[in-house]
Parts: C-alpha cells; structure tokens; sequence
C-alpha cells in the first residue's frame, strides 16, 4: 500500500503534449561532415599517440588495443551519419544513420523523446507505443518526482519497488583497472498487475538509463523531471 512517506515524490501529472509537425529528412551538409571527420580524426590520433607511447613502454596488449581502436575510428570519420532531421518536439539535429530504415524509432540526444522514420520525414512516435521488454531510455533523475500511476500501464499504484544494478565497466579495462558502477532507484510505483517493468543500464559516457516499457509513462516522467539533474 502507499506510504504517507512515498506520497511525497508522486505527482499527478498529465500526458505532455506531441507535436503534429513532420520535419524532412536532409543530407548534410559538406561543412557539417567535414566537422565530423576533423573531430573523429582528432580522437584517432589521440589514440595512436596513446599506442605508441604504451607501446614503448612495454605494454605490448594496451598498445596494439590503442592502437587498432585508434585505425578503426579512422575508418569511422569517413563513415558517419550523411543526412540529418530537426527533432520534431526541440528541433535540435538528429543524424539519420543508413540503417534508420523505414519505422525505426530514433531518440533525440537533447531532449530525449522519441520520433520516428517515415521515407523521408521524421514524425512524434505514438506516446501508446508499448514494447515487451524495456527499450525507451530516459535519464535517471536526482531525487526525482515520478507520476502517480503504474509505470507500466498507467493505473493506480499500490506497491513501491525498488530497482538496482551494478556492472562492470568494459572500457576502463584498457587502462589496466575495471570500473564498478553501482545505480539505484527507490519506490517504483506499480499496479497489482504489473512488476519488473522497468530496468537500469549503464548508458554510453557511464551515464545511468532507465528502460522502459510505456512511452506513454517513460514521457510523463521526463515532464516531471525535465529541471532535475541527472545521474
Ligand atoms: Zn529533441
Ligand atoms: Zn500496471
């Protein structure tokens, strides 16, 4: 049941609004990708240095990784997202990559909702959108407020869960000690039905994600939230 403790962080809150606009999908400009390729360069040569440098020193594996990664992201600088759309809720640019087919739901970086690829326009995706297992990523609030419903279909909440992970970083692995990143979140509000719905990851950058199953709710908690620093 609900606690007159968890009452405090749940709020009433409506649907956000979905704009109706489409916004056309665009090649890039030449300025744009040769911005791209400069600063994919940049890294790879960041990390050649790096190799060579390991590499004289004698740490033969970090070396020739540093390396390889260093070529690889060479091969990426010229390979990049070549057309672009506006973000039909913020506007801000969002890179087609080639794989965006027709259908695929693409997520704006800045504002974190979620549109989706029609030919050669990008439109809102239906906030009823559901999935079977969490897909829509939304950041991990600081102290944050959640909506009073059930995460998953909307309803009533009767019972506060909590959820927590820890993984082991892959990439610090490289510089010879692995990183332990540890998240939680407390008092998930869920109906009677539902439990398990939402999961944590740990997102690029070693930013904290919550996985969700509703766009529908995943939205309702951005708008919540959408002053709150995150994790
Ligand atoms: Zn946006
Ligand atoms: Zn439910």
């Amino acid at each position: 049941m609900a606690s007159p403790a968890a009452a405090s962080y749940l709020v009433e809150i409506a649907d956000p609004p979905v704009p109706s606009r489409t916004t056309p999908v665009q090649k890039k400009s030449l300025a744009e990708n040769l911005k791209h390729i400069a600063h994919v360069l940049g890294l790879s040569s960041i990390l050649c240095v790096g190799s060579w440098l390991l590499l004289s020193y004698g740490y033969l594996l970090y070396g020739v990784v540093s390396g390889g990664l260093g070529v690889l992201s060479i091969f990426a600088a010229f390979g990049g997202a070549k057309n672009k759309a506006a973000c039909p809720y913020c506007g801000a640019s969002i890179d087609i990559q080639s794989y965006h087919k027709e259908g695929t739901q693409i997520q704006c970086e800045k504002c974190h909702e979620y549109s989706q690829r029609n030919v050669s326009l990008l439109r809102a995706l239906d906030p009823a959108t559901t999935s079977e297992t969490p897909k829509f990523e939304s950041p991990v609030f600081k102290n944050s407020l959640w909506p009073k419903a059930c995460v998953a279909c909307g309803e009533p909440p009767v019972r506060f869960d909590d959820l927590s992970k820890t993984t082991v970083g892959a990439l610090p692995a490289l510089v010879g000690h692995l990183q332990i990143i540890r998240g939680s979140v407390k008092g998930l509000p869920y109906c009677d039905k539902h439990r398990d719905k939402l999961s944590l990851k740990v997102g690029s950058e070693k930013k904290l994600l919550l996985c969700w199953t509703s766009l529908r709710m995943m939205r309702r908690y951005l708008a919540a939230n959408r002053n709150r620093p995150a994790y």
